[in-house]
């Protein structure tokens, strides 16, 4: 333990734990090999985190893009190129997409098993309803489609 508190200089009352004058807390006296332990400890820690940080680098982002090479079929699923090739405007192509997806969410009610004839209701209508969005959507891709010029 130490001997005089680190704040105000007092001696340290024999087996105390706090300074009788200041109060603050008695610190641990270092010993010796305590002490090399400390910095054995601080090394360790120093060199880990170097080869964290060397690993992280290592696997930064644009080496990862760089060694993934994008196949050249794939930019025909860009948004534009869909965009492009169906010929709508962006508005009725998200309205579109969303229908699809309502198409598909009917499609998908239908893996529900059931056994008794509510259940079998409450799919017709869960089937009803995705359907009825589908058809929301498409509307309102037609409708936000800007006339042609004829
Ligand atoms: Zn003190």
């Amino acid at each position: 333990m130490a001997e005089a508190c680190p704040r105000c200089g007092t001696e340290f009352l024999l087996g105390s734990r706090f300074c009788h004058s200041c109060g603050a807390r008695r610190p641990e006296a270092m010993s010796a090999t305590a002490r090399a332990d400390a910095a054995d400890i601080a090394g360790l820690w120093e060199r880990a985190v170097d080869r964290v940080r060397s690993l992280v680098e290592g696997i930064s982002l644009e080496n990862f893009v760089r060694k993934i090479r994008i196949p050249q079929w794939l930019h025909y699923l860009h948004f534009h190129e869909i965009k492009r090739w169906i010929g709508l405007p962006t508005a009725s192509l998200i309205a579109f997409g969303v229908g699809l997806a309502c198409i598909a969410g009917a499609l998908l009610v239908g893996l529900l098993t059931v056994k008794t004839l509510v259940d079998w209701q409450a799919i017709q209508f869960y089937r009803a309803e995705w359907l009825l969005g589908a058809t929301a959507s498409f509307v309102a891709g037609i409708l936000l489609k800007k006339p042609s010029g004829n």
